[in-house]
């Protein structure tokens, strides 16, 4: 046995090279309270049922009794009627992706099952398609990036018997903006179809946007024709990863989600999520975190956060060289930069500066742009990341556009990805600077700046991105042996 605190000493060494959980200087994949208190009770909840077994809810009925109120509280919060069930899962593509099995599997007379989705849609739903042989009918978006109901009543209608699922978004991951629900609720429901509300990331702190009075698409159980929402306990519920909630509006609804198989030896498996043995440990601590934070806490966090939602709009609408997208609905903010400011230089100079911002690549004619996902945490620091965002566009203003070579973009733009070999990955992952040319030791060695790379990646098409990057991480995960 090695010694705990040689192996604690380790561990705290390789967390050192990770991005930081809290601070509120990250702005995407953490969501920060800035409670103490609350995180030390999840930290202890999650400690405390990391070994108890969800696969059984009468072996460890804490489990049931925790899943139950959690579902309570989100079912509260999102005008969820009295019929309205759901499940705890492991994450917000846990929670879409049972939302696609479950409404491809409703319809067994199906042959041909196909949704239809706004562009804007979390890539979670292209999963969901690829992994249960639904066709994904992408719809583009209108100019402020919110979904076209005509469009989508259109994609509906060219095969409305097929058609087992419509999505929407409250809001769309990269605008933060809520789609036009009812009108596309209604016309789904006029059709037999179910309508998912994908609010994973909105949907714990959207409810309470609206009692503080500011306006969105009304886009809860509260619209006709909603049958199921998706919400993430592990975003705005500002608890510890691996907990998010598929509600549906009724136990008819939710039936073909479950899976119980009796034909085998062993026990009869019975299961409501994907999982089958399910760690009590992320259910206990965001059990524990919203018994902490409860719904004055979330107000308040509520509060605070759009404070600092409007203090950034208005201080990058005061700012040179920037640009926000769409006034957001909710606590994600995308804006562009002008020809005179590279947006990668610009993300490469904030993750310098210790604030992590995410680049989004171009899109169809969407162009390049930073996205910010704010947390209750980096409210305060507000101030402090507007300097800091002012300094970075004068030092990429300073250094002056990436530019790929010619000669490598037309290649680039060229390439099939379905035609390269492994060892034109092997040539294109070196010469890009994502693995050093002697394939490296094993060990994560991206370079400090990201712009030449994301320049490349922005010049590709989504194809031969999706075929550069699977490559790069399947360089990335191969076992350190003894
Ligand atoms: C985060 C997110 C998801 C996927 O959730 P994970 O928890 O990352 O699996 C789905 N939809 C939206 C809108 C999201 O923001």
């Amino acid at each position: 046995m090695t010694d705990a605190p040689s192996v604690l000493d380790r561990l705290h060494a390789l967390q050192a090279g990770d991005l930081p959980t809290h601070g509120g200087r990250t702005l995407a994949y953490v969501y920060d309270s800035g409670l103490a208190e609350a995180d030390e009770v999840g930290r202890q909840a999650v400690a405390a049922f990391a070994s108890s077994n969800g696969l059984d809810p009468t072996a460890f009925p804490s489990m049931l009794t925790m899943e139950n109120e959690l579902v309570g509280f989100a079912a509260d919060l999102l005008d969820a009627p009295p019929d309205a069930v759901g499940s705890v899962t492991s994450g917000g593509t846990e929670s879409v992706l049972l939302a696609v099995q479950g409404a491809r599997d409703a319809r067994p007379d199906v042959q041909r099952p196909r949704m239809v989705v706004p562009s804007t849609i979390h890539a979670a739903f292209l999963k969901g398609a690829h992994y249960f042989g639904v066709e994904a009918v992408v719809v583009d978006v209108g100019d402020d990036y919110r979904a076209l109901p005509a469009a989508m009543a259109a994609a509906v209608d060219e095969a409305p018997e097929d058609t087992v699922l419509v999505a929407v978004s409250a809001p769309s991951y990269a605008h933060g903006v809520v789609d036009p629900v009812a009108e596309v609720a209604a016309h789904a429901a006029a059709r037999g179809i179910r309508c998912h509300v994908d609010a994973c990331i909105g949907g714990w702190v959207l409810p309470y946007a609206a009692r503080l009075g500011r306006e969105h698409h009304p886009w809860t159980f509260a619209v006709d024709g909603v049958t199921s929402i998706s919400v993430d306990l592990h975003k705005y519920g500002y608890t510890p990863k691996g907990a998010s909630i598929l509600l549906h509006r009724s136990s008819e609804l939710r039936r073909p989600q479950y899976f119980a198989r009796a034909d085998w030896p062993g026990y009869t498996m019975l299961n409501s999520t994907m999982q089958s043995t399910k760690s009590g440990g992320p259910l206990a601590a965001a059990w524990a975190v919203v018994q902490t934070i409860g719904d004055t806490g979330y107000h308040d966090l509520a509060v605070q956060v759009f404070a600092g939602v409007d203090a950034l709009v208005d201080g990058i609408g005061r700012m040179d060289g920037v640009e926000v997208m769409v006034e957001p609905d909710s606590t994600l903010i995308a804006f562009t930069t002008d020809d005179t400011c590279d947006v990668f230089t610009l993300t490469d100079e904030m993750n310098a500066a210790g604030w992590y911002v995410q680049p989004q690549l171009r899109y169809g004619d969407i162009p390049a742009n930073v996205h910010l996902s704010l947390s209750a945490a980096t409210a305060p620091r507000v101030p402090e990341f507007l300097t800091a965002l002012e300094k970075g566009v004068a030092a990429a203003r300073e250094a002056g556009p990436v530019t790929v070579d010619a000669g490598i973009a037309d290649y680039i733009r060229a390439l099939d990805p379905a035609a390269l070999t492994d060892a034109d990955f092997d040539g294109l992952l070196v010469a890009a600077g994502l693995v050093p040319a002697d394939g490296g030791d094993g060990t994560l060695a991206l370079p400090d700046r990201m712009a030449d790379v994301n320049a490349m990646l922005d010049l590709a098409s989504p194809r031969l991105r999706e075929a550069l990057l699977i490559a790069f991480l399947d360089r990335l995960q191969r076992p350190v042996r003894g």
